[in-house]
């Protein structure tokens, strides 16, 4: 195993899940504590970057102009634009593997609705040739406050189990927001399935819904027991150390692995 091989790390999540913050506040804490990373914007339709993007596909394609163009909407806007931008992506890959020697993580921010990214062939293209390139963390990102009420709670881990097994890539899921509300609550759901199934009685009395989500919970326990998760704020940069602990440690058992 090759110690100073780079990691690519892609961002996913719902829209609003905080993505884009992270990716600053990682940039920023990767400049100041470790070497600065090689950073990609694969969201056409960011008005404003708050980090500086080594490479930004809104250099490559306007969605507003490709939206006009094909007459779409906003979302096949999006999609076009991504689609667009893949047809050069050997183009990326050879300037980041320019970069290999002097980079240790390059980042890569996803468009803010995560279907556009998670279910389109372009994403799948793009996920896949980066995995071929260097090891591939998909970081999933979760909205903490959002996903505090169980039924929330668990449709987010039904689809963060989705992309897992989709991607088959090293996996973490980052709860953001921590600075707003803790993940405790998750990790202890996640763990006790008793206390997850508490909080369900909590929210009212026995219904089709809770009994369906009772069995949800079990298959979602398989998922749970390999699952590597951490903490974190944008916001305030809380829990970083810990997150890229856990990137390098899906790494290694990756390593291990193959
Ligand atoms: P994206 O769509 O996933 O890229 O989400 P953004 O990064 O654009 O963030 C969406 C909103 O959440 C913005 O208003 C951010 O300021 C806010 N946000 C992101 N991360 C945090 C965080 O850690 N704490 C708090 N309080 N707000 C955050
Ligand atoms: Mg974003």
């Amino acid at each position: 195993m090759s110690t100073n091989e780079p990691v690519n790390i892609i961002m996913i999540g719902m829209a609003g899940s905080g993505k884009t913050t992270l990716m600053q506040r990682i940039n920023a804490y990767l400049h100041e504590q470790k070497k600065a990373p090689y950073v990609v914007n694969l969201d056409p339709a960011v008005s404003k970057l708050p980090f500086q993007a080594n490479i930004d596909i809104r250099d490559t394609v306007d969605y507003k102009q490709v939206m006009k163009e094909y007459n779409l909407g906003p979302n096949g806007g999006i999609l076009t634009s991504l689609n667009l931008f893949t047809t050069k992506l050997d183009q990326v890959i050879s300037l980041v593997e320019k970069r290999a020697e002097t980079t240790e993580y390059f980042l890569y921010d996803t468009p803010g609705q995560i279907e556009i990214f998670t279910w389109s062939a372009s994403g799948a293209i793009i996920t896949n040739t980066l995995a071929a390139t260097y090891p591939t963390v998909v970081v999933y990102v979760v909205d903490t406050p959002r996903t505090a009420s169980p039924a929330t709670f668990m449709s987010n881990m039904m689809y963060a189990c989705s992309i897992l097994y989709k991607t088959q890539m090293p996996f973490l899921v980052a709860f953001n927001k921590t600075d707003v509300v803790g993940h405790e609550f998750a990790v202890e759901w996640m763990e006790d399935f008793e206390a997850f199934q508490r909080a369900l009685r909590a929210q009212g009395e026995e219904s089709f819904m809770n009994s369906l989500m009772h069995s949800m919970s079990l298959v979602l326990d398989e998922f749970y027991s390999h699952l590597r998760v951490v903490g974190v704020s944008a916001m305030t940069g809380q829990g970083l150390e810990g997150f890229f602990g856990k990137v390098d440690e899906a790494v290694r058992e990756y390593h291990e692995e193959f």
